[in-house]
């Protein structure tokens, strides 16, 4: 009975899976946010590099991993699997539970699956500086280690009150070279406007996003880079679910339910989306993502066009949203605060091949201490969305007494988190339920299309 299931080096996945060739519906193309035509190639050459555009539309199967990425791959993966024997046991549950832990990244998180390759691709097409932006801290940590592993600059505006909720997170993206800023700033038109309107304004994802794409549209010298929701962002995660697959091959099982805490859908897709290729062919399985109450996109937001970022900078995606200019308020799991989702996980949930939860954030603490005092690691507050979702399940299998295979990915630590750990432990933590009315007045300034 194996606690943790360990591949080899050797064991990589070559290539990254790619669902689009798969999937029964495409999600309709991104718009331009001013004509709303297609956007082509041309229209994304200003901040991205053409060989992560060609990711982002091609439906190959199959895409290979470039040997330079292979190798720091070897830093940290294959993460290891864990059955989780010990929250199996508390939960006097019939179920196995297994998760996947991609805090083993040097950034503590899943992100550097991504943070690489991007990198990677942008060194390749001598592109010298990165803007990007993060909310929790987790995604510009995973940029600044990426800079400094390729040698290019990394500028990263920070949704303001994570950087004032979160100094660790700056000092690690400051260690590995990267400058940052609480956004929004006055260094940008975006930033400008918003404290203009509003000086005291939190900051929120959106916001942030718009400075990065500001800053990097008018530096020719600079690109932008993403660390959730594009098609080519799910695509370098799935390393994640391919190596996932090995590992309940090595012991002999195979999930009936996979479990991922969704903010843009990243994590959630790179465990989920190799598995759902065997749904897709007629495999029994159920995919279920898990979003916090207090922004709850797939449960209660719209399937429509939207912008990607609060000042209508970006393409308009067809997802899931809660409305662009949607501020969520300041709860602590900081990485799932995005108003709307990937593409292709909402096309996925919308298509029916996934489900989707959401829970209020102290349910999701209470999780994240019975998991820390079974298993040991402190989870990332939105990993615990995940860990609360799997717990469920196996509560559910239960009182039902079924045996199922419970996986989940833990997508990250909590080490830098503990703030949010205090909080809760002192009672502090309040629930907070995003107003229906709210939702539809965000929703009723969406783009018409
Ligand atoms: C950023 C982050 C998330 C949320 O992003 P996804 O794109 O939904 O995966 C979840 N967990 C951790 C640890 C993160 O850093």
């Amino acid at each position: 009975m194996e606690t943790k299931i360990i591949l080899p080096d050797r064991e990589i996945p070559k290539k990254w899976y790619n669902i689009m060739a798969d999937m029964p519906n495409l999600p309709a193309p991104p718009l331009h946010p001013a004509t709303k035509q297609p956007v082509g190639p041309d229209d994304l050459s200003a901040i991205f590099p053409m060989a992560l555009i060609e990711q982002e539309v091609t439906q190959e199967r199959w895409i290979e991993i470039p040997e330079e990425v292979l190798k720091i791959y070897t830093l940290w993966r294959p993460s290891p699997m864990f059955r989780a024997h010990r929250l199996e046991e508390a939960l006097g549950t019939p179920a196995k539970i297994y998760y996947k832990y991609e805090g083993v990244s040097p950034a503590g998180s899943h992100k550097p699956n991504t943070s690489v390759p991007q990198a990677y691709y942008n060194k390749q097409a001598g592109v010298k500086r990165i803007a990007t932006e993060t909310g929790a801290g987790q995604w510009g940590s995973a940029m600044a280690l990426a800079g400094s592993l390729f040698g290019i600059d990394v500028t990263v505006y920070m949704v303001k009150v994570s950087y004032n909720q979160k100094p660790y997170r700056r000092i690690a993206m400051e260690t590995w070279g990267a400058t940052v800023h609480a956004s929004p700033t006055d260094l940008t038109n975006a930033g400008r406007k918003i404290l203009d309107e509003d000086p005291d304004n939190p900051g929120s994802l959106g916001i942030a996003i718009s400075e990065a794409v500001e800053d990097a549209a008018t530096h020719d010298d600079t690109n932008y880079a993403l660390g959730s929701v594009l098609n080519h962002v799910l695509l370098h995660q799935t390393v994640i679910g391919l190596e996932a697959k090995k590992q309940m091959e090595m012991v002999g099982d195979y999930p009936d339910v996979v479990v991922g805490c969704c903010g843009g859908g990243s994590n959630l897709a790179g465990l989920s989306f190799p598995f759902l290729q065997d749904k897709i062919n007629g495999k029994e399985l159920r995919v279920i993502a898990v979003e916090p109450a207090s922004c709850p996109t797939l449960t209660k937001g719209e399937f429509r066009y939207d912008f990607g970022d609060t000042a209508g900078l970006t393409p308009l995606l067809m997802m899931y949203t809660l409305g662009h200019d949607f501020v969520p308020p300041g709860i602590h799991a900081g990485g799932l605060r995005y108003h709307a989702d990937a593409p292709l996980v909402c096309q996925l949930y919308h298509d029916g091949l996934m489900e989707a939860k959401a829970y209020p954030q102290t349910a999701v603490f209470k999780a994240a201490v019975l998991f820390a005092k079974s298993e040991g690691i402190i989870p990332a507050p939105e990993s615990s969305h995940a860990i609360k979702g799997a717990i469920d399940e196996a509560l559910r299998c239960k009182e039902e007494g079924k045996e199922e295979t419970i996986l989940f990915n833990l997508s990250g630590h909590g080490y830098l988190d503990l703030q949010a750990y205090a909080d809760y432990l002192e009672g502090k933590l309040v629930d907070y339920e995003y107003p229906e009315e709210k939702i539809k007045e965000a929703l009723s300034r969406l783009p018409q299309v």
